[in-house]
């Protein structure tokens, strides 16, 4: 079979996934990973710059027009090159940078995750082998990666802004391991008929696979799977050939995913615990600010003060209740520049010191402001006021003291708002053009910069309409709430 490094790294998770890959493409689910692959390029772009000018090698659907390419790069002395290509017996790979010098080779793997995985090492170990195999003196190894304590001042700063991990010792040692894994793979891939292969942690380690709904098609559709039962619990389950929320309920299990089956099996009432939803509401004084944001994520860093993947909110929308009228306010940044110092102010203004403020899981809307008030001093006050005020609505859901069969074990906005009202088409994100959810928010925003002044204008006018519709589904769900309390 022709491998390549992610192809190999596939087959190290599970050969099956390979076997699928190759003779049932069709059963494969689609995993979005859009904005992954973006941010991974972005972040090739940028490591390039650390080692000055390159020479890189196009990509081309004839692999043997890129190792010919290589091949001429080579030529130079002393030279770095990206996308440098290779075949070894059939086993093909690019090296995102390869650095020459004389008859000495250097390889970098660049990911734009900031933790080192063991996927990173076979992945760069498979590269080792390849062209070491041709002859190549490989000196060095290195796995690059993000280094998360950095913050952008002013330039990027390539060699903070990057670790690299000297990973040689570990690919030297792992040669003989991986041609023995090729054989291992090559002789699996001979199989005509479809190869048993038993469902186990390695479906999702490190990613998870494509072909899971497909390996696991004999289940019942409820299934141990399908409960909130943690990963490793699920498979102990399965391993006793427990498999349907029957057999579930024999055995010790959280009370939560308990009460999970238990509803849906039986088709039961919704729950509510009318003392306990008092005893919430009770702290809840009106008026009432139902605050919401919306963040965008950077592997590299744009803006100083800002750190790879940290949240910077560009967006928020805010309902309140005075005087028993409902009111709406919101904020959306302008495109290409930092949009938290403009967030920060128009926040302060927009809620007033001491109101209630709500927020559906509020570590996230605490954690925004407090370092909001972090990078503006001059707001700290009035933004610890707002965070110091923040309730959550979330709490009476978490806690299971409203709970209903449609949650499905989840206390997540996304499966409370349906499940509580679920006729309310003015309460269903599919409804909604263009933006539906938070990531699609998310890299809408990101690209906005890149769009024309038309299609600006129309998602902006749709992330307006998502992230209002956000702060409107938690007013009617504390208006349920109230609602429950008074039958
Ligand atoms: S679901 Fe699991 S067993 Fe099936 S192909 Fe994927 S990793 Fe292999």
């Amino acid at each position: 079979m022709n491998l390549s490094k992610s192809k190999y790294c596939n087959g190290i998770q599970c050969k099956k996934m390979l076997w699928l890959e190759k003779n049932k493409p069709d059963v494969k689910e689609e995993i979005d990973n859009e904005s992954v692959l973006e941010n991974g390029n972005y972040v090739h772009e940028v490591a390039r710059k650390m080692f000055g000018d390159d020479i890189n090698i196009e990509f081309d659907e004839n692999l043997n027009e890129m190792i010919k390419d290589t091949e001429k790069a080579l030529k130079n002395d002393k030279v770095v090159i990206t996308e440098a290509s290779f075949n070894y017996n059939n086993n093909f790979c690019s090296v995102d940078i390869l650095r020459k010098d004389k008859d000495s080779y250097e390889i970098y793997e660049v990911k734009s995750s900031t933790k080192i995985k063991d996927v990173f090492i076979n992945d760069i170990s498979y590269q080792y082998y390849v062209l070491t195999s041709l002859g190549l003196n490989v000196k060095k190894c290195f796995v690059t990666i993000l280094n998360s304590k950095y913050v952008r001042h002013g330039n990027l700063d390539l060699d903070k802004l990057f670790i690299k991990n000297d990973v040689t010792d570990i690919c030297k040692s792992k040669l003989e391991e991986i041609e023995k894994n090729i054989e291992e793979i090559n002789k699996y891939m001979e199989n005509k008929n479809e190869p048993e292969e038993d469902i186990d942690l390695k479906c999702f380690d490190p990613y998870p696979c494509p072909f899971f709904k497909y390996c696991t098609r004999f289940l019942p559709e409820k299934n141990v799977f399908t409960s909130k039962l943690d990963l490793k619990d699920k498979f102990k389950f399965y391993k006793m050939n427990v498999y349907s929320y029957e057999d579930l309920l024999k055995y010790k299990i959280n009370d939560k995913t308990r009460m999970q089956i238990e509803y849906d099996l039986y088709n039961k009432e919704d729950y509510i615990d009318r003392e306990k939803i008092k005893e919430f509401l009770n702290e809840l004084k009106e008026p009432i600010y139902f605050l919401d944001f919306e963040t965008f994520q950077m592997a590299i860093p744009k803006y100083d003060d800002v750190s790879p993947y940290m949240q910077v909110p560009f967006q928020y929308s805010l309902h309140y209740i005075e005087n028993g009228k409902l009111y709406h306010k919101e904020f959306l940044a302008e495109a290409g520049k930092d949009p938290r110092e403009d967030l920060a102010k128009r926040l302060v203004q927009d809620i007033p010191l001491n109101v209630c403020v709500l927020a559906y899981n509020m570590s996230f809307e605490k954690n925004v402001i407090k370092k909001l008030a972090e990078l503006f001093p001059e707001l700290k006050s009035s933004l610890m006021k707002i965070h110091d005020n923040i309730n959550d609505l979330m709490i009476p859901f978490r806690k299971r003291d409203y709970y209903s069969k449609d949650m499905d074990g989840s206390f997540s906005i996304k499966y409370v708002l349906p499940a509580l009202f679920p006729n309310d088409e003015s309460l269903n994100y599919k409804n909604l053009d263009l933006i539906h959810n938070g990531s699609e928010a998310m890299d809408s925003f990101a690209s906005l910069e890149n769009k024309t002044e038309e299609e600006q204008k129309v998602i902006r006018e749709n992330l307006l309409k998502y992230c209002k519709l956000d702060t409107y589904a938690m007013v009617k769900i504390y208006e349920k709430l109230k609602e429950a309390i008074k039958q």
